[in-house]
C-alpha cells in the first residue's frame, strides 16, 4: 500500500508559492513573542500536520490536528518585572498553556506573597515565621498596591488558592484564568506602572 495522499508532506522551500498563495503563511499568536504571523515551512496535504516558524522570533512550531506545540501561553508579560518575578510569571503562563491549572494557582499565590515581601513586608516575623497569605494580602492592600476595587478579586484568589493548598480538589480552567488575570493586574500595578513612569519621565 502506498502513502495515503493526505500524508504527503509539502515543503515550501523546495517548491514555489505564488504571491497569492495563502498556505505559505499562517496567522496565530506566537507563544514566545506574541507576534501574529508564521511562515509555513511544511504541511501535509490534509494540513493535519503543519510545521511553521514565527516571522519575528524564529520559534519553530508543530501543529498536530490543530493543537500547537509549544502551546500558546495565555495572558501577557508586564514590563519592568524583576528577574525572579519574570521567571515565575513565565512558569505560571506555561502551566496555564498546558492545562496545569492547580499548579498555576499555587504559583500565583506564591507570587503574590513574594510581591508583598518585595514591597516591604518583613520576610520573617519576631518568631522567625514567614508571613501567611492573609498577612501578605493585608500588606498589599495597606500599601495601596492592591486598590479597594480589587479586593473582591483578592477574596477569590484566597478561596481558590486555599483549596489548592490544603486539598487535592483540582482547579478548573476558568478559576485558574481568573486568578492569573488578577495576578497579571497585580504585576502591572506593582512593577509596570513604575517602569512606564520612569521611562516616560521628561528629562530634567
Ligand atoms: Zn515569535
Amino acid at each position: 500500500m502506498g502513502t495515503p495522499l493526505d500524508d504527503v508532506v509539502t515543503i515550501n522551500a523546495a517548491g514555489s508559492f505564488t504571491r497569492a498563495e495563502e498556505r505559505a503563511y499562517m496567522m496565530g499568536v506566537c507563544p514566545e513573542c506574541g507576534a501574529h504571523q508564521f511562515v509555513v515551512v511544511a504541511h501535509t496535504r490534509s494540513t493535519s500536520q503543519i510545521w511553521a516558524r514565527c516571522v519575528n522570533c524564529n520559534l519553530a512550531m508543530a501543529i498536530n490536528n490543530g493543537v500547537a506545540s509549544p502551546s500558546q501561553k495565555p495572558l501577557r508579560v508586564p514590563s519592568g518585572l524583576p528577574s525572579e518575578e519574570s521567571e515565575l510569571w513565565g512558569e505560571i503562563r506555561e502551566c496555564l498553556g498546558v492545562g496545569a491549572y492547580t499548579a498555576a494557582v499555587m504559583l500565583c499565590r506564591k507570587l503574590l506573597m513574594h510581591i508583598a515581601v518585595a514591597h516591604g513586608l518583613p520576610a520573617k516575623d519576631g518568631k522567625d515565621r514567614a508571613p501567611n497569605f492573609a498577612q501578605c494580602v493585608d500588606h498589599l492592600v495597606s500599601e495601596g498596591v492592591v486598590t479597594k476595587r480589587m479586593e473582591p478579586w483578592i477574596e477569590r484568589i484566597r478561596e481558590v488558592g486555599n483549596e489548592a493548598n490544603h486539598e487535592i480538589a483540582p482547579v478548573g480552567e476558568e478559576s485558574a484564568l481568573d486568578v492569573a488575570t488578577f495576578t497579571q493586574k497585580l504585576l502591572e500595578l506593582a512593577y509596570e506602572m513604575d517602569e512606564t513612569m520612569a521611562r516616560t519621565q521628561p528629562a530634567q
